[in-house]
């Protein structure tokens, strides 16, 4: 009794583990979808991983499974699900149209003055959403990273009208169901995560299409050099470590990153015989059919559980 309680708009990937988050940290949620078999596939789901959670000792928070999976509920009915919600999370389709019509509706349905209405856009930018809604004050993005139960990564992008209070209040939320909040101050294009996460692409990319690398190659670069180093630490504090401070660093390495970075090709088009080449390398390993690519994911997912259970020790 007396728990606060959150919605969540659509009931798939996303809209699963942002429950998982809330009911975690003791909201009441509530899921709505348009498709009940939806909700009832997400009951089932998140039943059986809440309960794979707390085998592992991975579960966030306090509560038993069980007791979190009592927390959680579905509804058919989207008034029902907003009502007295002081958090509205949606995860519908990435659709312009579609999540515009949906804000709309959250803006004339919910029905307390402090309800924050949230996007899970990876990227969408707030203004194409949420301007000219009469709760614009009151609605931002929260682009959580998948699977987000374990990469606790969450952007939030404020649309330019968005109140300092709704910010605070979604950066607080997101901390206290044990997310880890970056803001983006202003909305652009890609967000963070998939500007970065672009312009490795584009590099990678070139290097297979000017055959200096195979591809494995440089998947390898990631997982055993990279990779290794960002699971703890970012590129700034990289470059602090690796010389005796920024300062340093910048001393000694600055005119080669412009050297180096001045020779980095176009744009790639990630088409013709560079696709080709990349898909039969890849599929040759994981082939592109859905059996495959799901055993590969789960051991993805197994391999980041992992991982999360090492920081969390440490
Ligand atoms: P999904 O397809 O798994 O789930 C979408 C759900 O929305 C489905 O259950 C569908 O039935 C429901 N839906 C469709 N129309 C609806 C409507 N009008 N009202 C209510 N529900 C409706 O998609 P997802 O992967 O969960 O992605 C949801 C959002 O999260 C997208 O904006 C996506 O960009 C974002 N996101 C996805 C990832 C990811 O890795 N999948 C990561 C971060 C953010």
């Amino acid at each position: 009794a007396g728990q606060r309680k959150v919605g969540i708009i659509g009931s798939g990937l996303i809209g699963r583990s942002w429950a998982m988050l809330f009911a975690g940290a003791g909201f009441n949620v509530v899921m709505y979808d348009v498709d009940s078999a939806q909700l009832d596939g997400a009951k089932v789901s998140i039943k059986q991983q809440l309960n794979e959670l707390e085998r592992q000792g991975l579960l966030r928070g306090t509560l038993l499974a069980e007791e979190q999976f009592s927390l959680i509920s579905t509804s058919e009915n989207l008034s029902e699900a907003v009502k007295d919600a002081i958090h509205i999370q949606e995860c519908v389709p990435e659709n312009v149209d579609l999540k515009k019509q949906m804000f709309s509706k959250l803006n004339d349905l919910c029905t307390l003055d402090e309800t924050v209405l949230c996007s899970s856009t990876s990227c969408i930018l707030p203004s194409k959403i949420f301007t000219g809604l009469r709760r614009v004050s009151q609605c931002i993005v929260a682009h959580p990273c998948n699977p987000p139960y374990h990469c606790p990564l969450t952007e939030i992008i404020p649309h330019p009208e968005t109140s300092e209070d709704a910010v605070q209040r979604t950066r607080e939320l997101m901390a206290k169901i044990g997310q880890e909040p970056v803001m983006v101050k202003r909305e652009i294009d890609g967000f963070a995560l998939n500007r970065m996460q672009y312009a490795i692409i584009n590099e990678a990319w070139r290097l297979v299409e000017d055959g200096i690398m195979t591809p494995e190659d440089v998947d390898k670069v990631f997982t055993t050099g990279l990779g290794m180093r960002y699971a703890f630490i970012g590129p700034f504090e990289t470059i602090h470590l690796n010389a005796e401070g920024t300062e340093n660093y910048m001393q000694r390495y600055a005119s080669s990153i412009r050297r180096v970075s001045s020779s980095f090709g176009p744009i790639p088009t990630f088409d013709g015989k560079t696709l080709e080449h990349v898909e039969q390398r890849m599929a040759s390993r994981i082939p592109s059919v859905p059996d495959e690519l799901n055993k590969r994911r789960q051991w993805r997912d197994d391999r980041l559980v992992a991982l999360a259970k090492l920081k969390k020790q440490m």
